[in-house]
Formats: C-alpha cells, structure tokens, sequence
C-alpha cells in the first residue's frame, strides 16, 4: 500500500470493505466503446414508453422556479400520495429515489452489532446500506429463487434491527402471497422494523397497491417504499417515497437532508399521479412484451423465472457472461447478475414491441440456435419503437 492508498485506512470499517452498487451499463458508454448507434437498453428495468406527457408538462412549467429552493416537506405531493392511498401526510417520506429510504432508514436504525436480514438474490442495495452503518447482513438463503419467510424468521434475534423484503423481488421477479407476508410482519418482534420495498407493485395488479397499506394501521414498525423510477418513467428525476406511521416517518425525516428532492421531480410526480392513462398503457405493454419475450425462451429452449415486475430472468444453463458481452457487441444491453449469486441468469427488462423484438433475434444469433419467433401481438397504438 503506498502513501496515497493510506487514506483507505481512515475510513470507517463497513466503508473499507464495501463493494458498490454496479448500475446496467449506460446507452452513451457502450456507444463510446464501441461506435454502436440504435443501441437499446433492457437493463434497469426502466419505463420503456418513457415520461408521461403530464410529467413532461409539469416539468416544463417548473422550469422558470428554478432559482428557489425546491419544497423542502414536498406538501404538493405528499398531499397528493396521501390522497391516493388515504394515509396521512405525517406518514411518508420523501426520497430521493426509493435507495434514499433504504439508505435512511439504516441510518436511523442501525449501529456495529445490530443484525439485518434479508433473502439470498434479493436487491443489491441491502447489503450496501447494512454494511456501510457497520452493521450485519445475516442472509436467509432464498426458496425458488424467492424469500422464504421461515428461514427469514429463523434468523431473527433480539439484535436484529431490521428486515428487507422486495415484493416483487428484484432480479428475481419473485411475488410473496399476501397472507404468507402478512403473517411473516405480524410475527416480528416489535424491536425489528419492516422495510417491504415494493417499487414493483403497479406490475402486479388486482388488491396488491391497497393490500399492504392497509397493514401501516396494525403495524408501526412497518415501512413500505415505492418510487417513480420504474412504472411512472420518471428514474432520472429520483423520486420515490416510505409509507410507515408517522413516528416511523418523523425518525427518517429527521436525518433526511432538507432539500432531498429537486422541484423538477416533485411536480413531476405529482402529475404523474394523475396519469392513469400512461400507467395503464405502460402496465399493458410490460403483460404483454412479457408474454412475448417469455415465448420467445421457451422456443429457443430456454428457462426462465416467472416475475411479477418489468423483468425477467432468463437461464442460460452455462455462464452468462458471454452472452452478456456478445449481445453488447450487437448493441443491446441487458442485465448480468453474478453478483446476486445467479451467474447462469441475465435480467431483461421489458421493453417495447420493438425492442423486445430485436433482443430476441440478437438473442437467438448469439446463441447459434434457430427459434421461431412469437408474432407481435401488440396493437399498433402500443407498438412504440424504443
Ligand atoms: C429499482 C429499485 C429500487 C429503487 O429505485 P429508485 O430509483 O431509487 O426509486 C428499489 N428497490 C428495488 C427492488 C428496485 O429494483
């Protein structure tokens, strides 16, 4: 270690060891490294009809604002969320991004010695902000890919301080039934919070977005998180947000930063609120560019995990690794997850009908098979090209 490298030594343990979060390659840095244009982006499992025009106009009338300071308690919106979910405005938090609630509520809850835990193949971040308080990530090996709550209970003691749950779970795509979690949160000491990370949740459709809030009335040391990077298309703004008891959310605001989310994203998402119209467009193109993509496997011969999100997984029974690289040469990006300790597994994101489309035939050239390909069935008004 020279002079320079010493200062490693200075930072906080958790900190020393930590490995952080590796994002889908960006669109720009595979252009620049390969000279590639028309490049297409199933990676982060963003919106593939982009922004709302409510969103985008919102955006556009905030613009001459932007010399103030944005609205530190965001009333605007947390009027409008509160509306939505009939909760009260002391009960949410704003974040920049739903990460920003993760990493908030470690903070608030969390010190060297205290245990979290969390499911094998769940969301990176878990481990990031467990381990960058000094505290212990105590992992519970997953069942099907998914959580499975009895060996999650198994591990909780009287040090553990919190728990991890993505619902639907990301890269897996794995849905928890209800009873089953209800009875897992009801079951937890009351010196143990809940965080039930639902970014995913308009995918899933019938009770699902209600069924949970109805559980904050039960539970104070419940906190749910929701964003609008993933079905409302607003990932670059960072906006998401916890629903918890207002005690819960009073702690979290208290170590927030006061101006944590921007004037742009705020009034952003509240228009996207009142979208029902692109939600719903977005939630018919991600059933249906799944049931294509999901065809597309099963003709090449290959598995796949059932998701309830905008992404699924799909095993290639060898490493995927090549596959990921070769795909980028043929200018798509898709999602690579070693680190979720499935490296015979890419993620891919749904895309439009077009780009599903060209995923699967750069898929099926790579792997040097001939499959015959699903017929879109998208209506023309959905079939938006990427
Ligand atoms: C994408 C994602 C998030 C958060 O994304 P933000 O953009 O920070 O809101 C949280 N949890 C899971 C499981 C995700 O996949």
């Amino acid at each position: 270690m020279n002079n320079t490298d010493k200062i490693y030594n200075l930072a906080v343990s958790g900190v020393q060891k930590l490995i952080p979060y590796t994002p889908g390659k960006p669109i720009e840095e595979l252009e620049r490294e390969l000279g590639l244009s028309n490049i297409i982006k199933l990676a982060s499992n963003e919106n593939p009809l982009g922004p709302g025009k409510k969103a985008l106009a919102a955006i556009q009338a905030t613009l001459k604002d932007l010399a103030l300071y944005p609205d530190g308690n965001g009333f605007n919106l947390k009027s409008a969320l509160a509306e939505k979910y009939a909760v009260d405005m002391s009960q949410i938090t704003l974040g920049n991004g739903s990460n920003e609630i993760l990493e908030l509520v470690a903070r608030a809850f969390l010190t060297p010695g205290l245990e979290v835990v969390f499911s094998q193949h769940a969301f990176a971040v878990y481990p990031i902000v467990t381990q960058a308080v000094g505290a212990t990530a105590v992992v519970a090996p997953a069942l099907n890919y998914g959580h499975d709550l009895d060996a999650m209970l198994q591990r909780v003691t009287d040090k553990t301080r919190l728990v991890f749950i993505a619902n639907p779970n990301n890269p897996t795509g794995t849905l928890l039934n209800h009873a089953d979690l209800e009875a897992f949160i009801g079951a937890l000491p009351d010196t143990c919070v809940c965080v039930l990370d639902e970014a995913y949740c308009e995918f899933v459709g019938g009770q699902s977005e209600d069924n949970s809030i109805a559980w904050l009335k039960k539970y104070p040391n419940l906190l749910i998180t929701r964003t609008f990077s993933k079905a409302y298309g607003l990932a670059g703004l960072r906006i998401g947000y916890g629903l918890s008891s207002p005690q819960l959310a009073d702690i979290l605001n208290r170590v927030r930063q006061p101006f944590n989310n921007n004037m742009l994203a705020l009034a952003a998402a509240e228009a996207a609120l009142t979208d029902v119209e692109h939600l719903q467009n977005t939630i018919t193109v991600n059933a249906q560019g799944m049931q294509f993509i999901t065809e597309g496997f099963k003709n090449l011969g290959l598995g796949w995990i059932p998701s309830a999100g905008n992404f699924v997984l799909v095993d290639l029974k060898q490493p995927a690794m090549p596959t990921y690289e070769a795909l980028l040469r043929k200018g798509v990006i898709v999602r690579p997850v070693g680190v979720y300790e499935l490296p015979n597994h890419l993620r891919i994101t749904i895309g439009t009908q077009a780009e599903n489309q060209l995923f699967l035939q750069a898929l099926t050239e790579v792997l040097g098979r001939i499959g015959s390909l699903p017929i879109a069935t998208l209506p023309p008004s959905l079939a938006v090209a990427g």
